[in-house]
């Protein structure tokens, strides 16, 4: 297989090329990509070489990959924030934001809720509303 003409990351496993979207697995119709978490709980693509047949399809559609030329010169804003507690941050993949909304959420009489894939296309909903869930 011939991969320098493919740019995106199922190809060339540069990791700063990809955000984990998925798009590029749901695009294959030869179903040669799959999601596989890396040590840090992360998903990337992984190639399957026997069923790729070289289509490109998944470099046209990688966000990360080509010549995004409508995005690049848009100007986006966007906003930032985190927390300097160490024990939220730590814990946490948002780097602790998510935590301190939800707790002052549920401080001020509020639910949060959360969702998690059960399994493909299978999506499951939970709430809270009581502080003791947080880790304080
Ligand atoms: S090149 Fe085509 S067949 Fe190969 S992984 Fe990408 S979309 Fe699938
Ligand atoms: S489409 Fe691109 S950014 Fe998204 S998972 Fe595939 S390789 Fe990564």
């Amino acid at each position: 297989m011939d991969i320098s003409r493919h740019k995106c990351y199922v190809f060339t496993k540069h990791k700063d090329t990809c955000s984990g979207c998925g798009a590029c697995k749901q695009a294959c119709k030869f179903h040669a990509i799959s999601m596989i978490s890396d040590n840090e709980g992360f998903l990337f693509p992984v190639l399957n070489k026997d069923k790729c047949i070289e289509c490109g399809t998944c470099d046209k559609i990688c966000p990360c990959v080509g010549n995004k030329k409508e995005n690049a010169t848009q100007e986006q804003s966007c906003y930032i924030a985190t927390t300097k507690r160490k024990d939220y941050y730590q814990e946490s993949a948002s780097i602790g934001i998510c935590t301190m909304v939800s707790k002052y959420i549920i401080s001020n009489g509020g639910y949060v809720f959360g969702e998690h894939h059960v399994k493909l296309l299978v999506l499951s909903l939970s709430y809270v509303r009581n502080m003791p869930i947080f880790i304080l």
